[in-house]
């Protein structure tokens, strides 16, 4: 019997499903007309009197008032955990793991609701926020709680002590998220925390401070000044400050770095990347689409390790990018609080002029720039996915970090020549690797100057896996019991 031909079909004009708008409810979260600091387990005006607005990126309403702490407010905060630290540091660990599995039940408990504002400060999709960056954020602190009567065992036959205040500023891609990198690691191995937020992504925090208080952590352990570069850089500075855990970019890494020379402060980075996701020709091809996508559009690219650079074997180059373009035309772009968007609004104007002007940038030095048909809202900060092929090495878009749903294809012939193209960035935060040969991957892995490499998977995170940079993207590592060192003084 013949079989019948099947008709062929031109994916590339398909249009995707349909979906009816799926809105996440919003009625069951309160966010307060104005915020204040949190200090010593109170929430206290600022003494500067100033606020800012921290506005929704979606629909640019403003949606709280923010104070801003100055010199004399951070110093209260630092003050407050210094003497914090007398009884935490020496609190039984056993009921000090018994306060941090607290928090972690609570933001189970709270999860909806940190979600909803996660996603309404921060313009990241729902479906994110509910099923990745809350979850994580209460992993860690679960994690971290199990450690915390159990450190002789993380460095035996030492003697381990807590250094005092930590220091700890974070950036807005993961608001929660990497509050928990920080605070947890620092909370188990007893130290005490002035913690604070990105300008653009307070409110989460703000509800941890809540949350702190709902726990009855003793006052003064985590403290939470909001503001601007600014504030962060007073508590970078300030002399009572033992340790500094900064996550942001290449840029104020530097700064910081200087501005803490010297002054006998422990130090860890987390930067910047750029990363390779390498497909070479024996790869799945639709997982490794799934994980090319995975790797630059979650988190509209707002990923410190966004796999931004794919190198793809040449003699698989065409069929990959047919395959990620048609990929591309069914991601949904669109109201962060609907259930099935798929990319969300840009953090911030200022974020997407960034982008804006790098794009430009590979237009000009003359790469091809791919974007799919799909609709933006009107009000809003907004960037297609986007995809540049016929990139050179040489070109902005495949040097600098756009931070921005923005791919940069590049080929290669050879696994040597994978692993020069891959290693050549001031980079070295994370890389990715499909192959079918198990024997490839660890090759490939021993080679690459990354500080994480994911094989046939992207962007996986687990509280007991260690993350951290090399050359520009930082030093010092978050998560796993490495996590804990940072916080240590080890005899
Ligand atoms: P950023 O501009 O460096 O800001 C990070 C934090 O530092 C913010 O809270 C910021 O306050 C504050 N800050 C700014 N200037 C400061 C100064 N001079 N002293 C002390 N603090 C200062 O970075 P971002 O744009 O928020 O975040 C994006 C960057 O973070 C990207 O480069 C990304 O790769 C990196 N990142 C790295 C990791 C990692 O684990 N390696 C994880 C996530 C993100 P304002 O909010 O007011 O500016
Ligand atoms: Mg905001």
């Amino acid at each position: 019997m013949a079989l019948a031909k099947r008709p062929t079909t031109d994916l590339t004009t398909q249009t995707p499903f349909q979906y009816e708008a799926a809105p996440e409810a919003v009625d069951h979260v309160r966010i307060a007309g104005s915020y204040d600091l949190f200090i010593g387990g109170r929430f206290v005006a600022p003494h500067s009197r100033k606020r800012f607005a921290t506005v929704n990126p979606a629909t640019e309403e403003t949606l709280a008032q923010v104070a801003e702490a100055d010199e004399v407010d951070v110093d209260h905060a630092v003050k407050a955990a210094a003497n914090a630290f007398r009884s935490w540091s020496r609190l039984d660990p056993g009921r000090r793991a018994r306060y941090i599995f607290r928090l972690s039940r609570l933001i189970q408990e709270r999860a909806r609701e940190l979600a909803v504002v996660e996603t309404m400060d921060g313009g990241k999709p729902i479906k994110e926020s509910r099923d990745v960056d809350i979850p994580l954020a209460a992993a860690h602190f679960f994690y971290y709680a199990g450690w915390a009567d159990k450190l002789e065992w993380a460095v035996p036959n030492r003697r381990l002590r807590p250094l005092g205040v930590a220091g700890q500023v974070i950036p807005w891609n993961f608001p929660l998220l990497m509050l928990a990198w920080k605070v947890a690691p620092a909370l188990a191995t007893g130290n005490t925390v002035v913690l604070k937020p990105a300008e653009t992504t307070p409110l989460t925090a703000m509800l941890f401070a809540e949350i702190c208080q709902q726990a009855e952590l003793p006052p003064g352990v985590v403290n939470v000044v909001t503001g601007a570069g600014q504030t962060g850089s007073m508590v970078v500075g300030h002399p009572e400050v033992r340790k500094v855990a900064f996550t942001g970019s290449t840029e104020v890494g530097k700064l910081i770095r200087r501005q803490v020379a010297g002054r006998g402060k422990r130090l860890t980075l987390e930067l910047g990347g750029k990363a390779a996701n390498i497909v070479f020709e024996d790869a799945p091809l639709d997982q490794a689409v799934e994980g090319v996508v995975n790797g630059i559009y979650f988190n509209q690219g707002h990923v410190c390790c966004a796999g931004s650079r794919l190198l793809v074997q040449e003699s698989i180059l065409e069929p990959l990018l047919q395959k990620l373009k048609v990929r591309l035309g069914t991601l949904r772009v669109g109201d962060p609080l609907d259930k099935n968007t798929d990319v969300g609004a840009i953090n911030s104007k200022q974020q997407l002029e960034k982008i804006e002007g790098l794009v430009e940038s590979g237009i000009e030095e003359g790469a091809e720039v791919y974007q799919p048909p799909c609709e933006l809202p009107a009000r809003g900060y907004w960037f297609r996915p986007t995809l540049f092929t016929g990139v050179a090495q040489s070109h902005r878009i495949a040097r600098e970090e756009i931070f921005g749903p923005v791919l940069s294809v590049l080929s290669f012939r050879t696994p040597e020549e994978a692993v020069e193209k891959a290693n050549n960035t001031p980079y070295g935060l994370s890389a990715g690797v499909w192959t079918d040969k198990g024997s490839r991957i660890l090759w490939m892995a021993e080679r690459m100057r990354a500080g994480v490499v994911w094989a046939n998977t992207y962007n996986r995170f687990d509280p007991t896996s260690p993350f951290g940079g090399y050359k520009e993207s930082g030093f010092g590592r978050e998560g796993g019991l490495h996590g804990l060192l940072p916080y240590l003084d080890v005899d």
